[in-house]
């Protein structure tokens, strides 16, 4: 599965399929990824990717924030302010929805911590899984949080809790691998949390080709909640709740301006973020983030 170019859907096996629209990686290669969706389920994705090997080189930009802790720029600032705000609805959420009040939790793509540390701090016992030895190396110095190679997860054989992945599952070549694998390691009533952009968002829909949330080649998978219910559906898994990310549009608005103009206009930043965030507090749907709360199907 860690290639797409026969135009066949993941999701429902349709070979009903049709171009969306050509993305740009404007952050790493300049080149352009036609992004296909399913004429039936809607599940969207990259076509023909670099495969898992290859991938590595399209992260390597000063752009890619995600693992970095650098707090320069003022969009910097405005990233680390909104990981700080997300950071303790995150817990609570977990720690709302978790029927184990304290237990084994792994966060898979933890990056350098912060999410697992904060619950450690509730008294979670945490492991992280991360591709990027920088970021491990991170969690570890600042906060002594054991985080393994990502590529050891498919090993790993513990019982657990809690799973989360935050903005991590559009980012996995083998999508049934880990669903699967997460499945065998979760206890029976245990909770698997999935944060990822929504492709029929407001602001999706605002931006189109040049939405960041595309972010293709690294995001794989452009998932909105009818085709993410339906691959979690074949996977056993059932969505028991979803919620918004309100901050995600002023970001995800911010992001596309510099794609399409290389600068800013934060007038429209806050315009988009507004008219995004409204629109979703009356249509979760219209959200520019969701996250998923997920359990094992016959045990919701
Ligand atoms: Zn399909």
């Amino acid at each position: 599965m860690s290639r797409q170019s026969n135009g066949i859907c993941n999701v429902c096996g349709s070979d009903d399929v049709k171009k969306l629209f050509s993305n740009k990686d404007y952050t790493v290669s300049n080149e352009l990824f036609d992004i296909l969706t399913c004429n039936n389920c809607a599940f969207t994705w990259t076509h023909n990717p670099p495969n898992s090997e290859e991938i590595g080189k399209y992260y390597i930009s000063e752009d890619y924030i995600s693992h970095s802790d650098v707090n320069d720029s003022f969009r910097d600032k405005i990233y680390h302010f909104a990981r700080w705000f997300m950071l303790n609805r995150k817990c609570k959420l977990v720690d709302k929805y978790s029927k184990a009040k304290q237990g084994l939790m792994i966060d898979i793509g933890c990056g350098t911590g912060y999410f697992l540390n904060a619950m450690q701090q509730r008294g979670w016992e945490t492991l992280g899984f991360e591709p990027s030895a920088d970021a491990r190396r991170v969690a570890k110095m600042n906060f002594n949080i054991d985080v393994l190679p990502s590529n050891e997860l498919l090993n790993f054989t513990k019982k657990v809790d809690v799973v989360t992945m935050w903005h991590v599952l559009e980012h996995i070549h083998d999508l049934s691998g880990y669903l699967n694998k997460i499945k065998d390691m979760l206890n029976e009533s245990g909770l698997f949390v999935v944060a990822v952009p929504n492709i029929s968002s407001y602001d999706a829909n605002l931006y189109k080709s040049e939405w960041a949330a595309i972010d293709a080649p690294r995001h794989l998978w452009h998932f909105n909640t009818s085709s993410i219910s339906q691959l979690l559906d074949k996977h056993g898994f059932c969505i028991e709740e979803y919620y918004r990310m309100p901050l995600d549009a002023f970001y995800v608005s911010m992001l596309s301006q510099k794609n399409i103009s290389h600068k800013i206009n934060w007038f429209k930043v806050l315009k988009d973020g507004i008219i995004g965030l409204m629109k979703s507090i009356t249509n979760k749907d219209a959200s520019s983030s969701l996250i998923y709360l997920i359990r094992k199907k016959g045990t919701v």
